[in-house]
């Protein structure tokens, strides 16, 4: 026991904040999980958030810089940073409503009299740990829908917009998310409302193609700090610059409750710096080389069907589909993922397909040894499987419920017992 007055002296070294804390560790092979801290900060980002931290600033000079950055690295005419990509989303859609008028972005979410029509198609309709109507919707708008959830077409967009005069943007989402088949693209979706002078707002949360808005010319994008850039957490807005500027402007508003510091907008600035100067080549083959151990290690175990895997939406990411034979490895995909977050360090593996038996797992925040730890569980939880042949035990819709008793249980569920 600490004495009173003579508190021991805090620990924030790595393995001294998990221990102190009794924080559990993961092997992250599921991605860019913005639910598990979504990606390892580069040193560029950490290095400038700290140094930030200990100085003052003008937020807006700041600001005016990460416009620049934003602008170099995109091909936009403008940016900034804000709290996370949802945000951003949000702070687009206010000012597609609000213009340049600062009383109405004090006013927002209040739009009575206003149009405050945001269309979308309903396949978009995502939810990547929250709904992203509600992004649209915490700005004051009323999200119209189009389209069915695995089809749509330009007709029934045209039809929307020629009926609703009130319509004030489109918001489009890019991402595995959502159907990747018999949606409306993106290059269609922006045509008409540009044809329209009304702004495309796309949520590219954790896409590689930083240039998308200047190739097509869309008006505003929003990109994750946190994720595959490697940043300190933040949103990344690059588009249009009078959009740009009203979504900026929003920090008057509802922006507010979306506010990144000093530190958030230089940690992202500085990770867009490092990504265009990063050596693509060698993480990919850092990344080549953990699939192929994966492929190696994993090729023998029974009832595992292994094949490469392709990014949907074309990032330069390939993974490992595992497909699971029940009825040869003994288990279901779902109690394999469950297995492999019991012990410590916690696996977590990609789970977009776990329904149907199949688990991927992602190399790219991974070094070499955790690659060979997956591996290594992946074969003695199917071991213990079979030898204690407890597996085939858990169906899939007591896992899903099970995952949502297990939120319902915190804090005290979320802590070493
Ligand atoms: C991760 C993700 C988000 C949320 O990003 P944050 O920056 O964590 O708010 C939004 N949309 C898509 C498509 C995502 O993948």
């Amino acid at each position: 026991m600490a004495q009173a007055g003579k508190k021991p002296k805090m620990d924030f070294s790595g393995k001294g904040l998990f221990d102190r804390l009794e924080l559990t560790p993961i092997i992250n092979a599921s991605g860019t999980m913005t639910s598990l801290g979504a990606s390892r900060v580069n040193g560029e980002a950490m290095a400038a958030a700290a140094a930030m931290s200990q100085r003052f600033v003008s937020i807006d000079e700041l600001q005016s810089h990460a416009c620049g950055t934003i602008a170099r690295c995109t091909g936009s005419e403008a940016g900034f940073i804000t709290s996370c990509t949802a945000a951003g989303v949000s702070l687009g859609v206010a000012a597609s409503i609000t213009g340049s008028d600062l009383h109405l972005m004090e006013r927002l979410p209040d739009t009575t009299g206003l149009a405050s029509k945001v269309v979308m198609q309903a396949g978009h309709s995502v939810n990547y740990g929250a709904p992203i109507e509600q992004a649209a919707r915490l700005a004051g708008a009323e999200v119209v829908m189009f389209g069915y959830s695995t089809e749509a077409n330009v007709y029934q967009l045209e039809s929307i917009l020629g009926h609703n005069p009130d319509v004030v943007a489109g918001l489009y989402v890019v991402s595995h998310h959502t159907p990747q088949e018999g949606l409306v693209s993106l290059g269609d979706f922006a045509k008409a409302f540009a044809r329209r002078k009304l702004p495309v707002i796309v949520d590219m949360a954790a896409e590689y193609d930083l240039r998308i808005s200047e190739r097509l010319g869309v008006d505003y994008t929003v990109y994750s700090s946190h994720k595959f850039l490697g940043g300190t957490t933040g949103g990344i807005v690059a588009g249009k610059k009078d959009l740009v500027r009203s979504a900026y402007l929003q920090n008057h508003g509802i922006g507010r409750k979306m506010k990144i510091g000093k530190e958030g907008i230089i940690g992202a600035m500085a990770a867009l710096e490092a990504w265009m100067e990063r050596d693509h080549d060698a993480d990919a083959a850092r990344q080549q080389e953990i699939l192929n151990l994966w492929e190696k290690e994993l090729g023998q175990a029974k009832g595992l069907g292994l094949r490469m895997v392709a990014d949907c939406t074309g990032n330069p990411i390939t993974r490992l589909e595992i497909t699971v034979d029940p009825g040869l490895a003994l288990l279901h995909a779902w109690e394999l993922a469950d297995r492999l977050r019991q012990d410590a360090p916690r696996i977590h593996v990609r789970e977009q397909f776990i329904e149907n038996q199949v688990i991927l797992l992602e190399p790219c925040n991974l070094d070499i040894d955790e690659a060979k730890e997956v591996a290594r569980r992946i074969i003695e939880v199917l071991k213990q499987a079979k030898e204690k042949a407890d597996g085939r035990a858990m169906g899939f819709d007591e896992y899903k419920r099970a995952g949502h008793e297990a939120m319902m249980g915190w804090p005290e569920g979320f802590q070493k017992k």
